[in-house]
C-alpha cells in the first residue's frame, strides 16, 4: 500500500513538533507538508530538524495551498486557523484529524458544515486512556445517578488558553449523558462568594493552570459514605500525537463523515 501522506499545520507548536516526530517514527506514514502562521520565526525551517528528528525534506510554509495535496491534514492549532484549514481540506478532498480545542458552538457548527464532503476525526483528547475514561464515566454516572455529587477537575500547563479543557467538557458530556441530561443545563463552571448550597444534579468544574503540566483529569462521584474517582494523567504529549496518527491511518478509505476516537478505537461496539 502507498504511504499515507500527511500535512501537519502548526508544525512548530508543542503538538506540531510532536506530530512531526511521531510521523517520522510511524511505519507507512510520510510527512508531505508543514505550515505555520504568517510571520512565524520558523517559516523556511525543515519541519523534521525543528522537531529534532533530522531533515525530512519538508520546509515550513505559511500557506497550506503551497503544500502538495496529501491524504490527511492533522491540525492542532487554534479555532480560527482550523476553520480556514478545513475550507482548504474540503475543497481539495483531503481528510482531517482535528485536535484543536476551544471552539464555541457557532464555530463548531460551521466546522462540521465545511467538512461535510470529507472524512474527519475530531477529538478533544487523542489518548486511548482518556477515551476509555469517557466510557467508564458514562457507565459510572448511569449507575450512580444523582445520589452521588459529580465534580470534574482538570490541570494543564501555564500556556493553555482555553478553560475548562476540551477533555474536561467531554468528560462532563459523558457524565451528563449517563444521567440522561444535557451538560449545558447542569454545568457549574465557577463558584465565588455566597454560592448557596450545592444543587442536586449539578456537575461542577475546577481548573488548575501552571508550570508544564501536560494534562490531568479527574471525575469524582461523591456520596456521604464513599467517593469514587476516575483519574487520568498524561505523562507525555506523545500520547496525543500517537492517537492522532492512528486516527489519520484509520481514515484511509473512509466515507465522508464526522468520526470520533470512539469510532477509531472501536469503543462504540464495547
Ligand atoms: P501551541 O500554541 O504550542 O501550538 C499551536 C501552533 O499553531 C502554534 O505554533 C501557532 O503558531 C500555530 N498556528 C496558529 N495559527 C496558525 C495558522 N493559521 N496556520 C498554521 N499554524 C498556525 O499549542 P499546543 O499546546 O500545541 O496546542 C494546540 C491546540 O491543540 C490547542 O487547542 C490545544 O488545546 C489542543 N490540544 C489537543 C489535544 C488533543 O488530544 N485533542 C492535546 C494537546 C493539545
Amino acid at each position: 500500500m502507498d504511504e499515507l501522506g500527511i500535512i501537519v499545520v502548526g508544525a512548530s507548536g508543542r503538538m506540531g513538533r510532536m506530530l512531526v516526530k511521531t510521523i517520522a517514527d510511524a511505519a507507512g506514514c510520510r510527512l508531505t507538508g508543514a505550515t505555520e502562521r504568517q510571520g512565524s520565526p520558523f517559516l523556511g525551517r525543515d519541519a523534521g530538524e525543528l522537531a529534532g528528528v533530522g531533515t525530512q525534506g519538508v520546509r515550513i510554509v505559511d500557506d497550506l495551498a503551497q503544500c502538495p495535496p496529501a491524504d490527511v491534514i492533522i491540525d492542532f492549532t487554534a479555532p480560527q486557523a482550523t476553520l480556514a484549514h478545513a475550507e482548504h481540506a474540503a475543497s481539495r478532498g483531503m481528510a482531517m484529524v482535528i485536535g484543536t480545542t476551544g471552539f464555541d458552538a457557532n464555530q463548531l457548527t460551521r466546522l462540521r458544515e465545511i467538512l461535510l464532503p470529507v472524512p474527519t476525526v475530531m477529538a478533544a483528547n487523542y489518548s486511548v486512556g482518556v477515551n476509555l475514561m469517557l466510557e467508564l464515566v458514562r457507565r459510572a454516572s448511569s449507575i450512580l445517578g444523582n445520589d452521588y455529587d459529580a465534580e470534574i477537575f482538570e490541570a494543564h500547563h501555564r500556556h493553555k488558553v482555553d478553560a475548562p479543557s476540551g477533555t474536561a467538557l467531554a468528560i462532563g458530556r459523558a457524565l451528563a449523558e449517563g444521567r440522561g441530561v444535557a451538560l449545558d443545563d447542569v454545568a457549574v463552571f465557577a463558584r465565588e462568594g455566597i454560592t448557596g448550597e450545592r444543587k442536586t444534579g449539578s456537575i461542577g468544574f475546577s481548573v488548575v493552570r501552571g508550570g508544564n503540566i501536560i494534562g490531568e483529569h479527574k471525575a469524582m462521584f461523591i456520596a456521604e459514605e464513599e467517593r469514587l474517582e476516575i483519574n487520568h494523567v498524561a505523562a507525555d504529549r506523545g500520547v496525543f500525537a500517537k492517537g492522532a496518527v492512528r486516527a489519520a491511518t484509520w481514515l484511509r478509505g473512509r466515507r465522508p463523515g464526522w468520526y470520533s476516537m470512539r469510532d477509531v478505537l472501536g469503543l462504540s461496539e464495547v
